[in-house]
């Protein structure tokens, strides 16, 4: 097999260590002469696995007992609809931080079912996109929730502050940047995750949500979203995503295996640096992020001349370094570096981009 770095967006790379343990496991699961993906969600072996994937995921989040984690479908954008259905009623006011493209998207489905603000945008500062933190008289005390996405996953901004929303619940969408760095779970009211980029397969939602949220769902809300019924079934009041859901499992022992998210945070930081370097000191290479509000999971990246950018993307999937291209709204590259990718593939990268400029600058 071709040895390749994969710097897909999402679905992206898992560990090869995961990947390798599900392929022996994947036709004789347990010694039981069946796939994991062919047996009863109900049965005993899969709720021991469905269990533990959740006391990982608690443990390497440091979820607090009055959290629930619920595994649901419909990945990322599926929550875009399932926090206003569960949390807000129609005449409610759901306020929004619009960081980038994802956050702009969540208040498009909220708008269908409350009345949903923007109360903060990214903005340009000389030239970079900077993303300020509102103001805390910003934040109306009588919302129903205030919406943001930490990581933007097409847009490369990111932001570690947290809002200061007082008793507004704050609900984030983790999707790409969940159990890359510790979190402080007891401040959020809802996190949420679309698995594919940090967590396992597409289709998979993880939602950890504070029980006093849990209950207040709208009559009209789809049962399979509805996170109290979904809760007292263990998400399992209908057929889960049963591989996505053991896949994850396999992910969270992995990533405890690792040390932890402390070691992968420092892990990941020590990445970005690396490629955020190499992008700041070449002028073949620029980046438009405000420093305070670069990603250190997607990295957006242009070249100077993008008549450039077709050859650039030939040649490093020549070289091994796979799905590069930038979103379509963005352009230019983007270099996704997940838990999964490892320094050699951030370091084979950077060395790939220092060639390629003295090949053609
Ligand atoms: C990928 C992504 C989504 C969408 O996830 P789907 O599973 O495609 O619905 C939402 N938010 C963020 C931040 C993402 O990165």
């Amino acid at each position: 097999m071709k040895n390749v770095f994969n710097f897909s967006a999402g679905p992206a790379m898992l560990p090869a260590a995961v990947m390798a343990q599900a392929q022996q496991e994947f036709i004789n699961w347990r010694d039981s002469g069946c796939s994991v993906m062919e047996v009863s969600h109900r049965g005993a072996d899969f709720i021991e696995i469905a269990a533990q994937a959740e006391q990982d995921l608690r443990d390497l989040m440091n979820v607090p007992e009055n959290f629930k984690v619920l595994f649901l479908q419909g990945g990322g954008r599926g929550q875009f609809a399932a926090v206003p259905l569960n949390i807000s009623t129609q005449d409610d006011t759901s306020l929004h931080l619009v960081s980038g493209s994802w956050s702009k998207g969540a208040v498009a489905e909220a708008a269908k079912y409350n009345n949903a603000k923007v109360i903060g945008e990214v903005t340009e500062h000389n030239g970079f996109q900077y993303m300020a933190k509102p103001a805390a008289a910003d934040i109306d005390q009588s919302a129903a929730y205030l919406h943001f996405c930490p990581n933007e996953t097409v847009d490369g901004i990111a932001f570690d502050w947290l809002p200061e929303a007082g008793d507004v619940p704050l609900v984030a969408d983790m999707s790409s940047n969940i159990l890359s760095r510790p979190v402080d779970v007891s401040k959020y009211g809802i996190i949420y995750a679309g698995a594919q980029k940090n967590i396992g397969p597409s289709g998979l939602s993880v939602v950890i949500v504070r029980e006093d949220l849990v209950g207040k769902a709208r009559q009209s809300t789809p049962s399979i979203f509805d996170y109290e019924l979904m809760a007292k079934n263990d998400s399992m009041y209908n057929t889960p995503p049963t591989f996505s859901w053991y896949l994850a499992g396999l992910v969270f022992k992995w990533l405890k295996a690792q040390g932890g998210v402390e070691a992968m945070a420092s892990l990941n930081q020590h990445k970005a640096d690396t490629l955020y370097k190499a992008i700041d000191e070449s002028s073949f290479y620029r980046n438009n992020v405000h420093p305070e509000n670069r990603s250190i999971m997607n990295v957006p990246f242009h070249l100077a001349d993008p008549a450039l950018d077709k050859v650039f993307l030939e040649k490093s999937k020549e070289a091994g370094l796979l799905a590069l291209k930038g979103h379509r709204s963005v352009g230019g590259m983007r270099a996704s570096i997940y838990n999964a990718m490892s320094i050699d593939g951030v370091e084979a990268l950077v060395s790939f981009m220092k060639d390629f400029e003295e090949k053609h600058a």
